[in-house]
């Protein structure tokens, strides 16, 4: 195991957790709260207090290629390494307030999740790069019952993170929230070249990514921006990755801005087809989705709201032309 943190100078400790690399001084945290440097290393202090635990379909997360109609056994903590201001997890992404009420040992989250018949265990709701130590404990134990584990990600993982997770993270829906460097910076907190240099490392090490961009009216829905990120999907990931479009609906800092339009999401999907990608996939709005077969046109996944409804794939092929449907299927 690479370790996530390393010291820098006689006062701090540098956390090797996700981008931000913060060098922390003796007894402080670092900038997402639940880092901190306790002498001779970084102790991650949200480690087993999870600030919300859930069962979800895994087509919430959302993740469309990845064992469908599935369960995901859904945990998060507090804390997160962005500043969003439109963030819907905002109550526990931006405290640090933890909740030491009851501690949930690896073995106690797999214990639950394995009761709960769940396929896979996602870390979600926050930002899991910060409590990895916690998330890559858990997934480890995960395996031992067959349990894969997935990550939903702003894409802000350390190299070092992204190097040690094959074999241990299986999956990973991740946000690339804009194409804009100075409205990541600004509006965001985080820098656009490092999440692009992230999301094509996971690309590469060869865990099964699909990658959201919730549409913010006036901030990132441009044709323009809309087609550099599909842009980037196609040239640098791949056509076969799912990209999923998500409705905004005014939250947190961003009330005064309007949902997110359905014209808004058909015009970023025409962009994305144009742009060649094969699946795209409109979200947080009622809008039923399906996967067709690339080559044959046939439909293959028919979903309701979070749901599947149909499934015509044999063993992970097309029914009728063969072609293997790219994702993680049984
Ligand atoms: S996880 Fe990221 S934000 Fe938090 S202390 Fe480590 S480097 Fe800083």
């Amino acid at each position: 195991m690479s370790s996530f943190y390393e010291r820098y100078d006689n006062e701090r400790v540098v956390c090797k957790l996700c981008q931000h690399y913060c060098k922390i001084k003796l007894n402080r945290e670092g900038l997402c709260g639940i880092n901190r440097n306790v002498g001779d290393k970084i102790d991650c202090l949200a480690y087993g207090y999870p600030s919300v635990v859930a069962i979800d379909p895994i087509e919430k997360k959302p993740l469309y290629h990845f064992l469908p109609n599935s369960k995901a056994f859904s945990i998060g903590t507090v804390g997160c390494n962005f500043r969003c201001p439109f963030c819907q997890n905002w109550r526990i992404s931006q405290t640090a307030n933890i909740d030491r009420g009851r501690y949930f040992s690896p073995e106690e989250i797999v214990k639950l999740a394995v009761e709960h018949r769940s396929d896979t265990i996602a870390f979600t709701y926050n930002e899991p790069t910060i409590f990895y130590p916690y998330a890559r404990d858990i997934a480890i134990e995960a395996k031992r019952f067959g349990i894969k584990s997935i990550f939903v990600t702003n894409g802000y993982e350390s190299k070092e993170v992204v190097v040690d997770m094959p074999n241990i993270i299986d999956g990973a829906n991740i946000d690339l929230k804009s194409f804009n460097a100075e409205y990541y910076r600004r509006e965001l907190g985080a820098d656009l070249n490092r999440v692009l240099e992230t999301i094509k490392l996971f690309k590469e090490v060869g865990i099964w990514i699909e990658i959201t961009t919730l549409i913010v009216p006036t901030k990132n829905d441009s044709d323009r921006e809309l087609r550099e990120i599909a842009k980037f999907i196609v040239d640098e990931l791949g056509r076969d990755v799912p990209w999923h479009i998500s409705a905004f609906s005014p939250n947190y800092k961003q009330k005064s801005l309007p949902r997110t339009s359905l014209e808004s999401l058909e015009r970023a999907y025409r962009i994305g087809r144009e742009a060649g990608l094969y699946y795209i996939y409109i979200g947080n709005i009622n809008f039923k989705n399906t996967t067709e077969c690339p080559v044959c046109s046939k439909d293959l996944i028919k979903r309701g709201v979070f749901s599947v409804t149909e499934y015509n794939l044999n063993r992970g092929r097309c029914f009728n032309c063969g072609y293997r449907l790219d994702g993680v299927f049984i």
